[in-house]
């Protein structure tokens, strides 16, 4: 165990390394598989509304691009800076290679907190990002998605930056408005994603779903879907935050309330039906299963001790540290990794891509029932991995993921 909490990229490298060794790569392979092919650091000038003009930090990070085009959301956030953009790509290969999805992995950033940002300035804002980086993304080079801070708008003011220079080209981005070429369901996919992999992984470790108690830290894109599957499927959802507070019910919230209360409010703050507790309270609840669904780093070395669930699916990039993962592991609690559990929106941004090109798409049931078809295959891979070589399911899911993209460099030959 680490003597202080690792960095992102940090932890990302560990994990690689570890990997590596489990499968035995030489060093000429590690030092492909590790460097990001290409870093492109980009400056974002736009005017403001007041007249003045800001320049903001870019980024776009290509991690590995062997299996196929690069892949990967774009963050707006500000602490996306080159190396957060560098770990978050990293993750992507790892994602999409366990996914066994014909792509590669790549990331991108800009330094902006965009709730300080007015809708128009946000728009020059993405267009202008978008120019900077569109001679390297493309419909079979690099395709964007969103991620935290950036939504279906942002990727639609992409698509259209790009479309101006290159022509229409709808499968340049993923994740966009159904009007636009989007898919029925990508909104919804990580979060269904999480569900599904949560309830596979509940199965092997002997928690029966219906009426499973579960804890949710996270009510944007991916908490507030996770948390109506959740209820769809039969689980009870005790407690779920966002980032200023979060609220529980013993019995069980009613998750559409919450999400009228939220819709009208844009917080959770003084949410009937439930009672407010301490934002840290909520992971350290006694559940079943614990879903970290906001940001990296939260299940720290300071508080794994003290994780009373028995599965933590791990529905946010990176949201145990590395030395947390250690303690978890060492208390037998099951961490479902992030490049597994949350790999549903990266997969339905696959469906959404390869429609796009061929101009159909299909209904929301057919994606859904696909998404589980690719997903519970890529759970299955990584269990299988567990049983046979006796190693917690992150290091299954890596060995399976950087195993599968270091057969497919050999295979292209280009070393
Ligand atoms: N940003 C999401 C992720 O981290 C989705 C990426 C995509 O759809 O390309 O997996």
């Amino acid at each position: 165990m680490p003597e202080t909490e690792l960095t992102m990229l940090e932890t990302s490298h560990a994990y690689f390394n570890e990997s590596c060794d489990l499968l035995e790569l030489d060093d000429g392979m590690r030092q492909v598989l590790l460097n990001p092919w290409r870093e492109l650091s980009v400056a974002v000038p736009i005017r403001m509304d007041d007249g003045g003009i800001r320049v903001f930090n870019g980024f776009r990070i290509q991690h590995n691009g062997v299996r196929g085009p690069y892949k990967g959301g774009v963050r707006f956030a500000p602490a996306a800076d080159a190396d957060h953009t560098n770990a978050l790509a990293m993750l992507m290969t790892w994602k999409t290679a366990l996914a066994d999805i014909p792509f590669g992995g790549a990331k991108g950033g800009v330094q902006v907190e965009p709730s300080e940002l007015s809708e128009d300035e946000l728009h020059r804002l993405t267009r202008r990002y978008t120019s900077a980086i569109s001679h390297i993304i493309g419909p079979n080079r690099d395709i964007p998605a969103p991620d935290m801070g950036t939504n279906a708008q942002v990727m639609a003011w992409m698509m259209d930056a790009y479309g101006q220079s290159h022509g229409y080209a709808p499968g340049v981005v993923t994740g966009k408005p159904i009007e636009l070429g989007g898919s029925y369901g990508r909104e919804a996919a990580t979060g269904r994603g999480v569900c599904d992999v949560a309830a596979l992984a509940a199965s092997d470790v002997g928690i029966e779903m219906r009426g499973a108690r579960i804890a949710i830290q996270g009510f944007g894109n991916v908490g507030s879907f996770a948390a109506q599957r959740m209820e769809e499927i039969g689980a009870k959802v005790v407690a779920i935050s966002d980032v200023k507070s979060a609220l529980y019910d013993n019995n069980g919230l009613d998750i559409d309330q919450i999400l009228g209360h939220v819709a009208k409010t844009r917080t959770l703050e003084d949410c009937p039906g439930g009672e407010s507790i301490a934002n840290d309270q909520l992971l350290e609840l006694d559940v079943d299963i614990l879903i970290p669904a906001a940001i990296e780093g939260v299940i720290t070395m300071t508080n794994a001790v003290d994780i009373k669930a028995k599965l933590i699916v791990e529905a946010a990039n990176s949201p145990v540290t590395y030395g947390a993962n250690a303690i978890l592991e060492e208390r037998g609690i099951t961490v479902i990794p992030d490049i597994l559990a949350n790999a549903g929106g990266v997969i339905v941004s696959y469906f959404e891509w390869a429609q796009n090109i061929q101009r159909f798409r299909w209904p929301l049931e057919r994606v859904n029932e696909e998404l589980y078809s690719i997903i519970s295959s890529a759970y299955l891979r990584a269990a299988d991995m567990v049983k046979e070589r006796q190693i917690t399911q992150r290091s299954a899911a890596y060995a399976v993921a950087v195993g599968t993209v270091a057969r497919a460099t050999e295979l292209r030959g280009f070393i």
